[in-house]
């Protein structure tokens, strides 16, 4: 594939696909990098986000012919998908814009969580699919899946359970019948998770598999505790687009593209 690459002399412009740890930290990175325009991209899901340095725009852009056009229009030379590894939608919408846009793209994805020794992990490939499971594990839920999805555990087969909600922003119905509020945003430290199990007698914990060690805690107090999690599996990054573990993999794809031409770092990719 041929791409479009900055003219001799100006700056590379970054559009990073924002609304995580990692895409703030390479906002960080690439903002002190003179060779570098970064704009990070936030969906406005949250009412009072973390803002990165440099240049920030907020909302949706209308699908993948909208970020592609947003692309074209503001002369951006490379794209770095570091939303949420659940972001599905928009990590899909990012591979349609940069292969019809022709600008190289990076996704940036922690690594997800392994079980460890005494863990009692059920794997699920949904929200649904955890909901189908959780009256045959527990009976006092610790939910920790974000405040959009609720309405997976609001059937009335789930109204004997009692769930304990996190979330950053308030969630709205559809939700469970019988469940307690928790607005709080990571990191969240192990003495705290452990209170919160013990406090409210929880014995079945829901998460997705974000990874990463903001919201780790929760899986140690689990395991401490011997009640199940269940884990929600990952969507898959978009055929053919190269992944980065960490902000520095992505920062040095980045360099590469400006040091090389975007042609060669959209081909090698990040981490092979
Ligand atoms: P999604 O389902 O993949 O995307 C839905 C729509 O939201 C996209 O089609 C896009 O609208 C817009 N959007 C998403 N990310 C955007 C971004 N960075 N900049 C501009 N528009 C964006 O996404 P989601 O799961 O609702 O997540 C929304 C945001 O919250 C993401 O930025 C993600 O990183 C963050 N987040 C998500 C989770 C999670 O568990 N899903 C957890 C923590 C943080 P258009 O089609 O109109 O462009």
């Amino acid at each position: 594939m041929s791409v479009h690459g900055p003219a001799p002399g100006s700056r590379t412009h970054v559009l990073v696909l924002g609304g995580t740890t990692e895409a703030r930290r390479l906002a960080e990175s690439l903002a002190g990098d003179r060779g570098v325009r970064v704009t990070t991209s936030l969906a406005g899901r949250v009412s009072a986000p973390r803002l990165p340095p440099g240049d920030v725009r907020v909302g949706g852009f209308g699908g993948p012919d909208g970020l592609a056009a947003w692309v074209r229009e503001h002369g951006v030379d490379a794209l770095v998908d570091a939303t949420h590894p659940f972001a599905a939608t928009m990590s899909r919408n990012a591979a349609g814009a940069a292969a019809s846009a022709r600008v190289p793209l990076l996704a940036l994805r922690r690594p997800g969580w392994t079980a460890r020794d005494g863990d009692r992990w059920h794997s699920v490939a949904s929200l649904a699919e955890a909901a189908v499971l959780l009256p045959s594990l527990g009976e006092r839920v610790f939910l920790t899946t974000g405040r959009t999805g609720l309405g997976a555990f609001a059937g009335a087969d789930l109204d004997a359970l009692w769930f304990l909600v996190r979330s950053v922003d308030a969630p709205e119905p559809p939700h469970p019948r019988r469940m307690r509020v928790l607005l709080d945003r990571g990191p969240f430290g192990l003495a705290g998770e452990r209170e919160l199990v013990r406090r409210h007698r929880v014995d079945v914990l829901v998460t997705k598999d974000s990874g990463g060690d903001a919201t780790a805690p929760k899986l140690t107090a689990a395991r401490e505790a011997g009640i199940p999690v269940v884990v929600v599996r990952r969507p898959p990054v978009p055929e053919g687009v190269p992944v980065a573990g960490t902000p520095d993999e992505a920062v040095a794809w980045v360099r590469r593209l400006y040091a090389e031409g975007p042609g060669d770092a959209a081909a090698s990719g990040a981490s092979g």
